[in-house]
């Protein structure tokens, strides 16, 4: 069920509490390095106060684990405030604490059109367990809660569901990232336009069991590449050589392929090399039989067409994972050649965060796909078809 969000309230003359993820790098003077976190986040900002509303936002920004402030300046997220100031145009005042006195005075000082940006909600203990009286303070401050977090949605900190949970009798909405993210992890792929084709690569197959199993339910086809490619080859009796393998997940890459039958693509071919450097030697073999002393970092030539006709015939792509090292020239081929045969389809094209998300970015087609998801953790789970306390709270259409 789609969910309400910040359009769908009437924010004029009311605080609206966002939860947004600032979570920026900073180097070690304190300055942001990539602001883009901040950047995505202003059309819902803007659009509260463009209607005459106010804006107290919240965010972590790394993991002080519950420290003071003054004893912590990397985790401070007055940076952020001074970015804010500079991107909005408008006042935005910073609370040198989240639920303290100063939080407290400014969130009741702040006028209509102005910002109130609270300090790290991780430098209190209570966000980690979502602590009633911790909940209480942030919930009064608010008339509206508005969740625009999406790398922090699959998680259960109090700003994300005991805050929102306190407010009760008043509006809960998405920001439009958050609408974004779910119109495409979750809408798109639980009526896609078919056939529905996902791409999964990366290291270990561990770390994305349950996106495969989800993803066999729902696709007509799952191709497989990346590393997590040699478990299975090695399920299938196949030599690997020194390739990176999980042996204790053999069984597993033995009841996926048994259960994923003609819809699971395991990759033809391997290119290898005999040293994990761009320089080293190199060789493309089949499948299963990489020499010993070699090790398999990409999918060959022949896995490459084979993928690419599956993809370009596709309507709804879902790619997540890397199909070699993609850092490392050449190895960086499957990859690319994955990323443009989704360019290529005629398919609502869905790049899973992290490292697609980077390699997508790496070579210049982040503008051609249709979305570029900006969670990891939280796009790999909604992946997995996992719902999430933080969003399943939100007020339905
Ligand atoms: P993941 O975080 O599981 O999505 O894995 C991404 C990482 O896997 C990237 O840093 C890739 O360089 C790496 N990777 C992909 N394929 C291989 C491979 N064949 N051998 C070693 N590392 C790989």
């Amino acid at each position: 069920m789609a969910k309400k969000t910040i359009a769908d309230v009437d924010v004029s003359g009311k605080a609206v509490l966002m939860r947004c993820d600032f979570n920026v790098p900073l180097d070690d003077g304190l300055q942001i390095t990539d602001d883009r976190r901040i950047t995505e986040a202003l059309p819902s900002i803007k659009s509260a106060l463009d209607r005459g509303g106010r804006v107290i936002l919240m965010s972590h920004l790394g993991r002080p684990e519950g420290k003071d402030p003054a004893d912590d300046a990397k985790y401070s997220l007055k940076p952020v405030a001074e970015r804010l100031h500079a991107l909005l145009g408008c006042p935005v005042h910073f609370a040198s604490d989240t639920v303290g006195d100063d939080a407290k005075a400014k969130s009741a000082a702040l006028k209509n059109g102005e910002v109130l940006l609270l300090e790290n909600v991780r430098f209190n203990k209570g966000e980690k367990k979502g602590d009633a009286d911790y909940a209480a303070v942030l919930a009064a401050m608010g008339d509206i809660y508005c969740n625009d977090a999406f790398g922090t949605c699959h998680r259960t900190e109090g700003s994300m569901v005991a805050v929102p949970n306190a407010m009760v009798g008043k509006p809960k909405v998405c920001g439009f990232l958050v609408e974004k993210e779910i119109q495409f992890l979750s809408e798109a792929i639980a009526e896609p336009k078919r056939p529905f084709v996902a791409i999964v690569g990366g290291k270990k197959v561990s770390d994305k069991i349950n996106v495969i199993q989800n993803l066999l339910n729902i696709c007509d086809k799952v191709l497989i590449g990346g590393a997590m490619a040699y478990t299975f080859s090695l399920a299938q009796g196949g030599a690997i050589g020194k390739s990176f393998v999980e042996v204790d997940k053999v069984d597993l890459a033995k009841s996926l392929i048994a259960s994923g039958g003609d819809k699971l693509l395991l990759p033809a071919d391997s290119h290898c090399g005999d040293d994990f450097k761009g320089s080293c030697n190199k060789q493309v073999v089949e499948a299963g039989q990489i020499p010993d002393g070699w090790e398999g970092f990409d999918i060959g030539p022949e896995t490459i067409k084979k993928y690419a006709d599956v993809i370009k015939s596709a309507k709804t792509v879902v790619w997540n994972g890397p199909m070699g090292v993609f850092e490392m020239p050449p190895f960086d081929a499957g990859t690319r050649a994955v990323a443009e045969a989704i360019v290529a389809s005629d398919s609502t094209s869905i790049i899973g965060g992290g490292d697609s998300a980077a390699a997508i970015q790496q070579f210049g087609l982040a503008d051609k796909v249709t979305h570029v998801s900006t969670g990891g953790g939280a796009s790999l789970e909604m992946l997995e078809g996992k719902k999430f306390a933080a969003v399943e709270l939100l007020d339905n259409k």
